[in-house]
């Protein structure tokens, strides 16, 4: 049975607008979870960003057995801190802690490191599984640095410390398509639909 629609395992309307727009031309209407009626409290336990997005589009799948269902995973890592806050991004600190005293602890725990040892990026994994169980992933990055200070209002999250050389600003100083074109998030989403085509192409 052909699948009839791709189900994104995220309540972020932000994030679903992006991925609608991105996916369109696979030809299959994409909604939330929340629009096929799903919820589901998964633990997050995997090791890397692959993993989570595999562990959340799996677990989502067993409820939603006809669909193709996706997922994602996605953080910041910085190289001076071994990587943190990495798979921990969203509950650094405490999940409900504001992004300005995140970003704010993150500077101060970088004050005095040179910008040559500031290098970060962005991480985004995304994973789909197919009615037969079969997966296709991605899993893409941005490269950049973490500021001397926070600048800009788009974006979100660790948007305002991140560095981009190639632009001259922060990624929250640039505009929501050119971060479309540049963010590790666009360039999985691009690649993971390559794959889905030629998936479906095969079945
Ligand atoms: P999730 O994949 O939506 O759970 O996002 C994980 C966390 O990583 C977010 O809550 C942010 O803290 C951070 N993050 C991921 N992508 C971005 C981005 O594009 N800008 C800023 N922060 C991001």
């Amino acid at each position: 049975m052909k699948p009839e629609r791709i189900v994104f395992a995220t309540g972020n309307k932000d994030k679903m607008k992006e991925i609608r727009m991105i996916l369109a031309d696979l030809g299959l209407p994409v909604i939330s979870m929340k629009e096929a009626g799903v919820s589901a409290d998964i633990v997050e336990d995997g090791k890397t960003f692959q993993e989570n997005a595999m562990i959340k589009a799996q677990a989502i799948a067993r409820l939603l057995p006809n669909d193709v269902v996706m997922a994602d995973d996605s953080g910041l890592e910085i190289d001076y801190l071994n990587k943190e806050p990495g798979i921990y991004s969203a509950r650094y600190m405490g999940e409900h802690t504001s992004y300005d005293i995140k970003n704010n602890n993150l500077l101060q725990r970088l004050e005095n490191v040179p910008a040559e040892k500031r290098t970060a990026r962005f991480v985004c994994a995304i994973a789909a599984v197919f009615p037969d169980r079969g997966t296709v992933t991605s899993c893409c990055t941005m490269e950049g640095r973490i500021a001397d200070h926070i600048a800009g209002e788009n974006g979100f999250g660790y948007d305002p410390i991140f560095w981009l050389d190639e632009c001259g600003c922060t990624s929250a100083e640039i505009s929501p398509k050119q971060k479309n074109e540049l963010s590790h998030r666009g360039k999985a989403l691009r690649e993971v639909k390559r794959k889905m085509e030629v998936y479906m192409s095969c079945e």
